[in-house]
């Protein structure tokens, strides 16, 4: 795909989640038609789009169906099986490319790649719990990373899913029962002051585009708010668009980017890449004249970045589980801008919309 696309011209989103969901309205605005591909019933996304695809991943006939009737294909996360790519890329391109993907996909992979380009990490350790002597690798990744740490499964985690702390020495078993025989790293812990974000998108001629760092709380290992501007210095600020510039230009991406940082002093530690939209980016919508949504379609169809240029402080709150309870309140305020997925069962833990409010005027840090 090397000429832009033009309205009319169809989308392929695999995932049906409330990013595609977003990215799914995005791309209507534009013009294009969007085709979601989706195991579950009834997606989030399939409210807002032309056709929708209900199909596992491993079904060849609907996977060639829906490629076939798509200009490009875009994802809303990460772990698509690369089965599923391939029969997908023998007729449409994939943006971003499969590179992004498979680099995010794994975090041992993730961490080497953003060490081979010079960023910096937390101090990490392969373990593989499935393996005879899985307490002796245990031993060794702890003496090479310290105390207290934590594990992670390589694949498959989100939301602090498939993750377990080892506080002491001792802990290491009880983590290594967490992550059921799957494949797993030894993370250091970062005694962080905070946690940031930079959404970034990189378009198909190359120019880079970042959005102001917002700053993340995270509760119980799942975003809780994003506050923009993020308290950090200018400094810190142009070096965190430095890490994000150097992400997407190694790896030759087209679209939008979650890269989430820990600021620890003056250190800047990549803590996770994610090859889409990013929930920390949602405020964009109230604080920029252009969101990541519609930032992200233009990337891959081709289209010009828009700069991001802000001109609000905003803060984004994640309603979670019964948050869903806030909602009457929440539609009485006149200040904010309430999103909901629609998202049938309330379960603990699933994200079933946020709420942004500006919270004045683009201030300086
Ligand atoms: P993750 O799923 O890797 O993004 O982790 C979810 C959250 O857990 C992060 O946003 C941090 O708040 C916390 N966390 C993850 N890894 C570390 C680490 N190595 N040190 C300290 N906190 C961490």
């Amino acid at each position: 795909m090397s000429e832009p696309l033009e309205p009319g011209q169809t989308i392929g989103i695999l995932g049906g989640g409330q990013l595609g969901r977003m990215l799914a309205m995005a791309a209507a605005r534009l013009g294009f038609h969007v085709h979601i591909y989706e195991p579950g019933a009834n997606p989030p996304a399939g409210e807002v789009a032309q056709k929708t695809y209900t199909a596992d991943y491993d079904d060849q006939a609907a996977l060639t169906a829906f490629a076939d009737g798509v200009d490009v294909v875009t994802y809303e996360f990460e772990n698509v099986p690369a089965e599923a790519l391939d029969l997908i890329e023998a007729q449409a391109p994939i943006r971003p490319n499969r590179r992004a993907l498979a680099v995010s996909q794994d975090r041992l992979d993730e961490k080497r790649f953003l060490n081979e380009i010079g960023l910096a990490t937390a101090p990490f350790a392969p373990v593989d719990p499935a393996a005879v002597d899985a307490a002796a690798q245990l031993a060794q990744a702890m003496a090479s990373v310290g105390v207290p740490a934590i594990m992670k499964t390589r694949r498959l985690g989100y939301d602090g899913k498939g993750q377990a702390r080892v506080m002491d020495v001792h802990g290491g078993g009880a983590a290594l029962e967490t992550m059921a025989k799957a494949d797993a790293i030894l993370e250091g812990f970062v005694d962080f002051d905070r946690e940031i974000s930079v959404i970034a998108a990189r378009g198909a001629g190359g120019r880079i585009a970042c959005f102001e760092p917002g700053e993340n709380v995270h509760t119980n290992g799942i975003l809780h708010t994003t506050r923009v501007p993020a308290a950090i210095d200018r400094a810190t600020r142009e070096r965190a668009f430095g890490v994000a510039g150097t992400i997407l230009a190694a790896l030759d991406y087209i679209g939008v980017i979650g890269v989430e940082l820990f600021v620890k002093g003056d250190d800047l530690i990549v803590n996770e890449i994610a090859p889409r939209v990013h929930n920390s980016g949602h405020w964009t919508e109230a604080g920029t004249v252009v969101d990541q949504f519609e930032q992200h379609i233009r990337a891959i169809v081709g289209w010009p970045l828009v700069d991001p240029v802000r001109h609000s402080d905003v803060e984004m709150t994640n309603l979670i589980g019964d948050d869903l309870a806030q909602v009457p309140d929440i539609r009485e305020e006149t200040g904010a801008r309430l999103h909901l997925y629609g998202k049938a069962e309330a379960r603990a833990g699933r994200k079933m919309g946020h709420v942004t409010r500006i919270l004045g005027p683009a201030g300086d840090r």
